[in-house]
């Protein structure tokens, strides 16, 4: 409590040259007044308090900063500790900020909530904060994504939000930002909108930051305590929200090394990754509201990308993290989906713990660079998800023969219907 709020580094939302707030007229009102609104909840104490306590009850922080001795003796290098995030309520660090956000929408006497999601973690994690707060939820979804993504749409229609498909467009991730941008300035008096990651308009990269740096301060006081010298800390990077609030403690000092891991997918070619930062297909552009490096074809329009883990395939990245890989204090690293799947399997077999495909890319690029260093210093991966929600993608890769023979009998029991009818009337006393 009572952390001081870091703001851009210039005027404006600008870190260096990336950020900024490109928007449509009717969208600088709700995005001015969302600034102020923030500035002032990150001063009342009462706020800040709520937020502490919901933080500790229902999302289950502090999470652990757990030692991995099996990996660190395996690695031959520094000692190698997780950072449990994928331990909060919900699977995964997308809940800090969709709580934050929420009860700041609260606070500005707003009762709608909108969320735009790609693989379903924002969307899932907006439901549930809404649930939890007695807001009303709506979730733009790419129709694509909606098919693909099923057991998240179960779960945010669980939790009592409304999915609404999105068709416009390629009907994934960019086309659900702009359905809800529209909904947004369509109703800017009833409606926050709780963007998933630290990009977009300012203030958003601000707000998504304040609200993950959760995860960086844990850190940094955990390692005080137990006297643990960092010496790396890893985190993968879609949009940039787990990893720039686990760093945001350390920008500002020399030390530790920050790494960043994006997804290289199956290889450098055109649409073959989601590589912003060290792809040969980035280049600085303007989209979605902010300036930043995106994959782009030469005339500005937006690659496809590919990678494995569905959270980290979006084309571009929050504009602070692409001003701090450009002055060099993130140092990023793209990892394969081979080598995301191989870090899955390692950290199960030899931690007992299962990483989320995402998250895999930092605990890769850790097992690549553990050797670098002294085994009095510490590599710190961010696993910013767990595995349990990749079974669909993980158990064909792992054991293609068993999957598809359980899918062919669950298909086979639900056509048969009797399972459904005694589900249907249990649910009906
Ligand atoms: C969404 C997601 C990511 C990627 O998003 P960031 O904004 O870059 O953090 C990473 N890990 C998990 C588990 C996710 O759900």
């Amino acid at each position: 409590m009572g952390d001081s709020i870091k703001t851009a580094v210039s005027t404006d939302g600008f870190f260096d040259m990336y950020g900024g707030k490109y928007v449509a007229e009717v969208l600088r009102r709700p995005l001015d007044e969302l600034a102020i609104a923030f500035k002032e909840a990150m001063q009342d104490e009462e706020f800040l308090r709520e937020l502490d306590i919901i933080r500790r009850d229902y999302i289950g922080r502090e999470t652990p900063l757990c030692f991995a001795p099996t990996a660190t003796k395996l690695l031959g290098g520094a000692q190698i500790y997780i950072k449990l995030e994928g331990l909060a309520n919900t699977g995964a660090h997308k809940i800090n900020n969709a709580i934050g956000q929420c009860l700041l929408a609260k606070r500005m006497g707003k009762k709608r909530i909108i969320a735009e999601t790609g693989a379903g973690q924002h969307g899932l994690a907006t439901a549930a904060a809404c649930a939890r707060l007695g807001l009303d939820c709506t979730v733009y979804m790419g129709e694509v994504d909606v098919r693909r993504q099923q057991p998240n749409v179960a779960a945010m229609e669980l939790y009592g939000a409304k999915v609404k498909p999105v068709t416009s467009g390629s009907r994934t991730l960019k086309d659900a930002v702009n359905e809800a941008m529209r909904d947004w300035a369509a109703n800017p008096d009833s409606t926050h909108y709780v963007l998933g990651s630290a990009l977009g308009p300012a203030p958003f990269p601000d707000i998504v930051r304040e609200f993950q740096s959760v995860i960086g301060r844990e850190v940094k006081r955990q390692c005080a305590e137990r006297g643990i010298q960092i010496g790396a800390m890893v985190a993968c990077v879609g949009g940039g929200s787990n990893s720039i609030g686990f760093f945001e403690p350390f920008i500002n000092e020399k030390e530790p090394r920050l790494i960043g891991a994006e997804a290289g997918g199956i290889g450098p070619g055109i649409g073959e990754n989601a590589s912003r930062m060290t792809g040969n297909c980035a280049r600085d552009g303007i989209m979605q509201g902010y300036k930043s490096r995106f994959l782009l074809d030469e005339d500005g329009q937006a690659l496809p990308t590919r990678s494995i883990s569905a959270g980290l395939d979006y084309c571009g990245i929050g504009p602070q993290l692409a001003a701090l890989g450009q002055s060099g204090r993130i140092e990023f690293t793209s990892i394969l989906d081979k080598e995301a799947l191989e870090a899955v399997n390692f950290f199960a077999k030899n931690e007992g713990i299962l990483f989320a495909l995402e998250s895999a890319h930092a605990g890769a690029a850790a097992i690549k660079i553990a050797k670098e260093l002294p085994p009095d210093k510490a590599v710190i991966i961010n696993m910013s998800g767990r595995g349990d929600k990749d079974v669909f993608i993980t158990s064909p890769v792992f054991r293609p023969a068993e999957w598809l023979n359980f899918l062919h009998a669950e298909i086979e029991r639900l056509e048969g219907g009797k399972d459904i009818h005694d589900a249907k009337s249990m649910s009906a006393k």
